[in-house]
C-alpha cells in the first residue's frame, strides 16, 4: 500500500507540476500524517525536492516537485524505416537523441548493428549511476517468449529474441511493448491523456496500431496482440493484406496502402510522400480528398465496433495519416457516428495526440521509470 501510494504522488507531481503537501493529501485523499510520511521517504530517496513556497493567499505552503534529472532511461523506438533512440530522464525530458535509417535491402545483421550503434552512442552520454535500464517499441507483434513473430517491413528479424539480444549486450534490465502502447503510455504520462485512465488511441501511420488503455494500463491480450484494428476486416473480399486475409482496415486505410492507391491512380504523380497528399487534400485535390474521405468511412466502421462494445470515454488521433487535416478526422467522425451505438457515440469524446509519432520511444523509456516509481518509491 505504502508503494501505491508512494507511486500516486510521483505521479500526482509530474501531472500538477510544484504541488504543497495539503494539496497532495486532497488530491490522493490521504491524510496529512500519510502524506508526511511519503514526503519525507521520496526526498531521502532524492526523488522529489523542495521548491519555494505558494504565492495563493493564506498560510504559505512549502511546494514539492519531481527531481526530473534523478534517473533516467533510454527508450528506442525500432520501426521499418528508422531505429530513434532518447535518453529520457523522470519528467519525460528529452535528454539525448540519436536516429537512423533502415532501408528495405537492410539485412538482419545490418539492422542489429544500426541498434547497437545508436544504444552505444547514447551509452556514451548518459550517467552509469542514473540509467536504469532500456525500453523498446517494436513494430509488429512479439510472443510471450519475446520472439518477434511477425513484423511488415521488418521482416528479417522474425524470429529473433529481442530480449535476449539486449540483455546479453547491455546487462540492463529492458522491457519491450509495440509501438502503439507504448505511443499511449507516452500520451498517458506526458500528452493529451495526462490525468485520464481509460481510454483507446488509434494510430494512423504507415501501419495501423491500436491500443486500449484500462486503469492506466495498456490491455495486451492473451497472446500479447490486443488492439490489432489494422487486421480487422472492412472490406469483405477486398485486396490481399500482408497478414493473410482480405480487405483488412490496413488495405485501405494505412499511409503506406494510400500511396499505393495513388500511384496506381495517379501514376504522372510518381512516388508521393505523406506530405504531398497532404498538401494535394488541402488544395481541394479530388481524388485525393476522396481517397481520404473513404480511408476515414473504413476507420469509422472498425472503429465503431470498438466504440459499442466498449463505450470508452475518450479515443485519441495519433499518426502520420492526421497531417491529412479536417477532412480525414470529419470523415471518420461522419462514419464512427453513423456506424456506432448513440449512447457509445454521444458520450465519447474525441481528442488529438499531443506527442510527435516518435514519441513511442518515451513511451518505451516509460517503461522501465515506471518501475522506478513502484520499486524504489
Ligand atoms: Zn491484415
Amino acid at each position: 500500500m505504502r508503494t501505491m501510494n508512494s507511486t500516486a504522488v510521483l505521479c500526482a507531481l509530474v501531472n500538477q507540476g510544484p504541488t504543497s503537501r495539503c494539496s497532495l493529501s486532497s488530491k490522493l485523499n490521504l491524510d496529512g500524517t500519510t502524506i508526511t510520511h511519503l514526503v519525507r521517504g521520496l526526498l531521502k530517496k532524492k526523488l522529489i525536492e523542495t521548491s519555494g513556497f505558494s504565492t495563493t493567499t493564506g498560510r504559505p505552503r512549502e511546494l514539492l516537485k519531481l527531481n526530473v534529472d534523478a534517473r533516467e532511461a533510454i527508450g528506442l523506438l525500432l520501426d521499418p524505416n528508422h531505429i530513434v533512440g532518447k535518453v529520457v530522464n523522470l519528467g519525460g525530458e528529452v535528454k539525448f537523441i540519436e536516429s537512423v535509417q533502415i532501408s528495405d535491402n537492410d539485412s538482419k545483421d545490418t539492422v542489429l548493428s544500426k541498434m547497437r550503434m545508436i544504444c552505444e552512442r547514447l551509452l556514451q552520454k548518459t550517467y552509469k549511476s542514473r540509467l536504469l535500464g532500456m525500453g523498446l517499441a517494436y513494430h509488429g507483434i512479439v510472443n510471450k517468449n519475446d520472439i518477434l513473430e511477425q513484423s511488415a517491413g521488418l521482416s528479417v528479424l522474425e524470429g529473433i529474441n529481442i530480449r535476449h539480444f539486449f540483455e546479453n549486450l547491455y546487462n540492463l534490465p529492458f522491457a519491450l511493448q509495440d509501438t502503439s502502447r507504448c505511443l499511449a503510455i507516452a500520451e498517458h504520462w506526458f500528452g493529451a491523456a495526462k490525468g485520464i485512465e481509460d481510454f483507446v488511441l488509434i494510430q494512423l501511420d504507415y501501419g495501423i496500431g491500436c491500443t486500449l488503455v484500462v486503469d492506466g494500463k495498456p490491455l495486451c491480450g492473451i497472446s500479447n496482440s490486443a488492439g490489432e484494428i489494422g487486421h480487422t476486416v472492412v472490406v469483405p473480399e477486398g485486396k490481399v493484406c500482408r497478414c493473410g486475409m482480405r480487405g483488412c482496415l490496413e488495405t485501405v486505410a494505412s499511409l503506406s496502402s494510400i500511396q499505393r492507391s495513388f500511384v496506381e491512380k495517379y501514376p504522372e504523380l510518381g512516388a508521393v510522400t505523406h506530405e504531398h497528399i497532404a498538401e494535394l487534400v488541402s488544395k481541394g485535390h479530388t481524388g485525393a480528398v476522396e481517397t481520404i474521405t473513404e480511408a476515414g468511412k473504413y476507420v469509422g466502421i472498425a472503429l465503431s465496433h470498438l466504440i459499442s462494445v466498449l463505450n470508452p470515454g475518450h479515443l485519441i488521433f495519433c499518426g502520420r495519416l492526421f497531417s491529412m487535416g479536417p477532412v480525414l478526422k470529419d470523415a471518420i467522425k461522419s462514419s464512427l457516428k453513423s456506424h456506432t451505438v448513440f449512447s457509445s457515440y454521444n458520450s465519447l469524446r474525441i481528442i488529438d495526440g499531443q506527442l510527435e509519432p516518435d514519441s513511442a520511444a518515451i513511451g518505451a523509456a516509460m517503461l522501465i521509470l515506471e518501475k522506478t516509481f513502484s520499486n524504489l518509491a
